[in-house]
């Protein structure tokens, strides 16, 4: 034990702060231009920090922070920085790469897939009307119920069906 001459060792003192990492944190790298406080990364996230720093510089420490503990922004390869600079709302680029408008997300009611899967196999969109629901659901039945339809298929569509008709019938409730 070398216990005198490593205290002011900093790979003892530190581990890598990027999420997940228990590297030792043997980089230290400014969390700001004013360099008066320091993250501390092990080589390899040191590495990736100095690339992302120009990002970084316009933000604060608590924005620097939260975007360090975005796993989904800090280990993917795909994100470029030079080409189109992210904004704080959208720091990940999901506006372009996915295609959605961040800004209009919150607003939009979000329908659980299960029910869009629903809406689907009875044919019916929203806004969604008990009275539409059981008209849609009785036309299908009747066509489908196998004791009318003797094709193959009649049953597990029948059961689809039914499935699905129980399901919207409990979201409108
Ligand atoms: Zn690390």
């Amino acid at each position: 034990m070398k216990k005198n001459e490593n205290q002011n060792n900093l790979s003892h003192e530190h581990k890598c702060d990027a999420p997940g990492c228990h590297e030792p944190g043997t980089c230290r790298a400014p969390k700001d231009k004013s360099l008066t406080e320091y993250f501390f990364f092990c080589p390899k996230h040191a590495r990736e920090y100095n690339e992302k720093w120009d990002y970084y510089q316009g933000m604060s420490e608590a924005e620097i922070e939260a975007n360090l503990r975005e796993d989904v922004g800090w280990h993917r390869p795909t994100w470029s920085f030079s080409a189109n600079k992210p904004s704080l709302k959208d720091p990940f680029n999901l506006q372009k790469e996915l295609g959605i408008n961040i800004g209009k997300v919150k607003n939009k009611k979000i329908i659980d897939p299960e029910i869009l899967k629903a809406m689907k196999i009875l044919g019916i969109q929203e806004p969604l009307v008990k009275e539409k629901i059981k008209e849609k659901y009785r036309e299908l039945a009747k066509k489908y119920h196998p004791d009318i339809n003797t094709e193959n298929k009649a049953e597990d569509i029948f059961k689809k069906i039914s499935t699905a008709y129980k399901l919207l019938l409990k979201t409108v409730k």
